[in-house]
């Protein structure tokens, strides 16, 4: 059987997928990306979107994954034997996903669904949205021995405010923020220096490091913040 190679695609510049990558995804037979269907039936993927901009001639075919809580395992389960019968047509099969591919990312539940079928497996890193997100900002990340917290999908407010409390010499980065709202009000009371990164590495990205910016505006999926120290 052939290998199954995850490759991230960074987070969303097509001139940020490395060039191990690019190679990797002409070598495959088989492209698989992330992608949502809407109730009309047409498809939506940010991976699909990278992949357009680059210049292979590589099959790319869709992986259902939905953005609900419900059934995720079952989910996984199919996305995975999809995978697993092209692997089992001999095919050398690429997954993809936006950023990196175990950080967060659909390819890290097949990575394990694969490896306990013992298959042969292949992880090529992306770059990270919250590393893309920091080079839009005005200074490091990170620095001496300041420490770095990532959380994703918050539970509340709450939270934030208690691990920026807990963590005042840490730089703290939220994905998946899109799950809370009422980001404004909390930024308003917020002491810690923030900036807040869209679709980072996009045509239509957006990039604010003051709150009045966010008052009225809505937080799409692809979007980061980083509490600086
Ligand atoms: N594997 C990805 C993370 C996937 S989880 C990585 O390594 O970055 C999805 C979350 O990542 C989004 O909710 C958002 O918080 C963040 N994200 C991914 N791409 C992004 C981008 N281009 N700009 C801003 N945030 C992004």
């Amino acid at each position: 059987m052939k290998k199954l190679t995850g490759i991230g695609l960074g987070p969303g510049d097509p001139e940020m997928v490395t060039l191990k990558a690019l190679k990797a995804l002409r070598q495959a037979d088989v492209i698989y990306y992330p992608a949502t269907y809407s109730k009309s039936g047409s498809v939506k993927s940010y991976s699909l979107e990278i992949l357009q901009q680059l210049d292979i001639t590589t099959e790319c075919r869709p992986l259902n994954i939905p953005m609900t809580d419900k059934n995720r395992d079952e989910i996984y389960r199919k996305a995975y034997q999809i995978i697993k019968e092209s692997l089992e047509e001999g095919k050398e099969v690429a997954v993809v996903n936006e950023g990196d591919v175990l950080f967060y990312s659909t390819f890290g539940y097949l990575f394990k669904m694969a490896k306990a079928d013992n298959m042969e497996c292949c992880v090529i890193s992306g770059i990270p949205a919250f590393i893309a997100a920091g080079s839009l900002g005005d200074i490091p990340l990170v620095e001496g021995n300041s420490g770095f917290n990532v959380i994703a999908r918050p539970k509340s407010f709450a939270q934030i405010s208690q691990m920026l409390q807990a963590n005042p010499d840490d730089t703290l980065v939220v994905m998946k923020m899109k799950v809370l709202t009422g980001w404004y009000h909390h930024l308003k009371q917020c002491s810690r220096p923030f900036l807040y990164v869209e679709k980072a590495g996009t045509t239509d990205g957006f990039v604010t490091s003051k709150v009045e910016d966010l008052k009225d505006r809505e937080i799409p999926y692809f979007s980061v913040i980083i509490f600086y120290t």
